[in-house]
């Protein structure tokens, strides 16, 4: 016995002594360059497959509520959460899990590759929009829904033809063929859309067509940011499908004035809802994007990130509210990366960060996933992005595809 513990001490030593190398005679700030930039190379252990149990939800969703916080890292959670008397939306849900963001050819994704995996159940290549490694397209959950007669929407911060909404219903091989993008929304029946790039469907350099008129003609009703949102709800109420245009390229940050975030998105679901009431499935599914949390993080502002997690938190409190007193709605709440490499830094407190960034680009964390409402056990775990596909075609009853 004393000479086990004598072993164990002898070990814990040994493996405390490898993992310290730090002096406190070396400067913080280059041995942080340092261990930022040495590549860490996977130590040679055995290859173990994990093995995980299958799960299928066991009570069917009528809608989906899918709302993704672009380049939400748990940093932006958890300053967002501080500066915001230490209290979030996100502290509702029962189910929390993580999901591994990597897309096939990096292990840091793009919003592209990353949005293709949630919308289509694939792993694909960086830039790509609803097509699979092998650039062929897929079918998105929300093309799926509006084939089997669900009412379906988007609704965004950024442009309506970037890249998080436009892989739910558009096939590209390259996100930034924006007016492309446009003309695969034309072919589509969605329902109800708000976002900003207006100029990509009227002011058109790839050929003359006016897609709002088109959209029109094909039965849309198109406002855009020369309306007010907040006086639509009459107009929304009477459209057969809706579209408002929130800018003529990308919409404003919310703390510049930007305010239809989360008119829009209620909106959208209350409308939908209506809609659905008239058709076979009875159900919906949207999908709303907080963009810009992302663009606080490309551009290391703290303020920008939070501001932006706020509207977005706002939002989610809103949806929880109606989706409680609905009882049929799964909420899922994700990122599809995180954007700064964004931390809360040593001398913080929760009334004054002192935040740092690693980089102005995305970073390869795992990303947690919240889930509310019928379906939402699946989401506990650690787990593949493209199973978030998996799991809300389940949640919503649909027929098993292979993985
Ligand atoms: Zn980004």
């Amino acid at each position: 016995m004393k000479f086990l513990s004598i072993l164990l001490l002898l070990s814990s030593i040994i493996s405390c002594d490898s993992t310290r190398s730090i002096t406190p005679t070396q400067d913080v700030s280059k041995q942080e360059t340092q261990r930022a930039n040495t590549p860490i190379i996977k130590s040679d252990t055995e290859n173990t497959t994990i093995k995980r149990d299958n799960v299928a939800a066991t009570q069917k969703a009528k809608n989906v509520i899918f709302l993704i916080g672009d380049g939400m890292g748990i940093g932006q959670i958890t300053a967002g959460t501080y500066m915001s008397d230490n209290k979030s939306s996100l502290e509702r849900f029962p189910v929390v899990g993580l999901h591994k963001p990597y897309s096939s050819d990096n292990l840091v994704t793009d919003s592209a590759a990353a949005a293709t995996s949630f919308a289509c159940g694939v792993k694909t290549f960086n830039h790509a929009i609803g097509v699979d490694k092998d650039s062929l397209p897929v079918q998105s959950i929300l093309e799926e829904c509006e084939a089997k007669g669900y009412t379906t929407g988007l609704v965004a911060t950024s442009t309506i033809v970037h890249a998080t909404p436009a892989s739910f219903i558009a096939h590209n091989v390259y996100r930034r063929n924006y007016e492309e993008i446009a003309l695969d929304l034309l072919k589509t029946d969605v329902d109800y859309l708000v976002g900003g790039g207006k100029r990509f469907f009227d002011s058109r350099e790839l050929d003359d067509r006016n897609l709002i008129k088109e959209f029109e003609a094909k039965g849309y009703t198109v406002f855009d940011q020369l309306e007010d949102f907040i006086d639509l709800t009459p107009a929304i109420d009477k459209a057969d499908k809706f579209i408002y245009f929130s800018a003529n390229s990308d919409p404003i940050p919310v703390a510049s004035g930007r305010d239809y975030f989360i008119d829009a998105s209620m909106s959208g679901i209350n409308f939908l809802d209506s809609k659905a009431a008239n058709t076979t499935t009875d159900g919906f599914f949207i999908m709303c994007e907080a963009s810009q949390i992302d663009w606080g993080g490309h551009a290391n502002d703290s303020e920008y990130i939070i501001s932006e997690f706020q509207e977005f938190d706002q939002l989610i409190h809103k949806v929880m509210d109606w989706a409680k007193k609905d009882g049929e709605t799964l909420v899922v709440v994700t990122a599809d990366h995180e954007t700064g490499g964004y931390t809360i830094q040593p001398g913080s407190t929760q009334d004054s960060l002192v935040t740092a960034f690693t980089t102005t680009k995305h970073s390869g964390d795992f990303i947690p996933v919240f889930a509310y409402g019928p379906g939402s056990e699946m989401f506990g775990g650690i787990y593949e992005n493209t199973d978030i596909y998996f799991k809300m075609r389940s949640a919503l009853g649909f027929e098993e595809v292979k993985k």
